[in-house]
């Protein structure tokens, strides 16, 4: 069986416990090695054969999975969580042509290790009940309507992945769609890596102040960053709902 796993952000041990006793019985790991901690790879046992796809093709990748014994266990460990910016539709498709049969493990996504490392939530009452995830058009283009000055024109919570290479071009288009320039923003690289790094700013200062940080980053923004929000109804000792009754 081939499971497709989430790695997590970095942190070996941010991987979740289901995904860690499949990389264990492994026979065989497809790791993206561009971003995958490689300390995760201690949990496979001695005898696992470790590919690393930063060098693969999708073609290559698939004939690793055909080769592979259909009864043992094979990885292909993905960062973060699979379902975003993972490339596995195209491996999912390729398995089903092939009749192999295959489960995704989630995982924790970057998205969620930047907000704790922050300590943010992206949803408060008042300021944001929305979360963009997007990123700006690299050598993949934006499909109509998702531009940065586009999902900007929402002033909801946003994570951008990818884009912390084009720091300048993706605050000004922010600003463009609409976000005020002092509107907080924030960059994390490598969130829970060793070597993570915080950047706190505003949409008009983040890409002075992150300038000599490297591209493993996601760049946050919005007003959940800082400043005020609504209290919740959940916990307003005015309210009443299923579990609990309003105190007088
Ligand atoms: N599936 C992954 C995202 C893969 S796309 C996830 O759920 O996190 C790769 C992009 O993810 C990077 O360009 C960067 O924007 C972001 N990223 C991945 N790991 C990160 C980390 N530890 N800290 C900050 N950003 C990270």
């Amino acid at each position: 069986m081939i499971y497709f796993i989430g790695a997590g952000p970095g942190a070996k041990d941010l991987i979740t416990v289901r995904g860690m006793r499949l990389l264990q019985q492994a026979k065989l790991v497809i790791y993206a090695g561009s971003l995958v901690n490689p300390e995760l790879l201690e949990y496979c046992a001695t005898d696992c054969r470790v590919l690393n796809s930063a060098s693969m093709t999708l073609e290559q990748v698939i004939a690793a999975f055909r080769e592979a014994d259909p009864q043992a266990v094979t990885v292909r460990l993905h960062t973060g969580d699979p379902s975003i910016y993972g490339a596995i539709r195209e491996q999912m498709d390729a398995l089903d042509a092939l009749g192999l049969a295959y489960e995704v493990v989630p995982g924790v996504s970057s998205m969620n290790a930047a907000a704790a490392v922050l300590h943010a939530e992206y949803t408060l009452p008042g300021v944001s009940q929305t979360v963009i995830v997007s990123r700006r058009a690299g050598r993949t283009p934006m499909p109509a309507g998702e531009s940065i000055p586009e999902l900007a024109a929402h002033g909801a919570s946003m994570a951008l992945f990818l884009s912390a290479g084009m720091l300048g071009e993706l605050c000004a288009e922010l600003i463009r769609g609409g976000y005020a320039p002092e509107t907080p923003a924030a960059l994390v690289y490598k969130a829970t890596w060793p070597d993570e790094r915080v950047i706190r700013g505003t949409l008009a200062t983040l890409p002075e102040l992150a300038a000599d940080v490297g591209r493993t980053a996601l760049v946050l923004v919005g007003g959940f960053l800082q400043g005020p929000y609504d209290r919740s109804k959940l916990y307003d000792p005015s309210f009443s709902h299923m579990f609990r009754e309003a105190e007088k």
